[in-house]
């Protein structure tokens, strides 16, 4: 999550003084937003997550261009707020916090970061 959009959400969260929305804020700040999408995924891609994402950083949706040719869905590391939402909703387990993620599916943290660079 970019700095800009942290102090946007804190902004939103503030205004409703719920102590859970502001400690999920802060703790924005010290957790890098880091979940990744991997080879599970690929095959199966029914939006779940898509649903279960509270800032809508997971993307091509199935309303998107590019969802049927894109392979798997993918996490906008900028974006996320690092919550694990979408870890549960998944029917494939193919979502993982970067510190969980399988060793033979490293590649696709790069994977899933180009599809937003490019
Ligand atoms: S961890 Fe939270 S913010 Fe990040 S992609 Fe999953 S549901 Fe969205
Ligand atoms: S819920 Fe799992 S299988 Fe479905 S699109 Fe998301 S990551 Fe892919």
């Amino acid at each position: 999550m970019t700095l800009v959009a942290f102090v946007g959400y804190m902004a939103t969260a503030s205004s409703g003084f719920s102590p859970e929305w502001l400690a999920l804020g802060a703790a924005m700040l010290v957790i890098p937003a880091a979940y990744v999408i991997a080879e599970p995924c690929i095959g199966t891609k029914d939006t779940a997550c898509v649903d279960a994402c509270p800032v809508d950083c997971i993307h091509p949706k199935a309303d998107e261009d590019d969802h049927e040719t894109e392979e798997l869905l993918y996490i906008d590391p900028e974006e996320c707020i690092d919550c694990g939402a979408c870890v549960p909703v998944c029917p494939v387990s193919a979502i993982f916090a970067l510190e969980d993620l399988p060793e033979k599916w490293d590649a696709f943290t790069e994977r899933n970061a180009a599809y937003y660079n490019k």
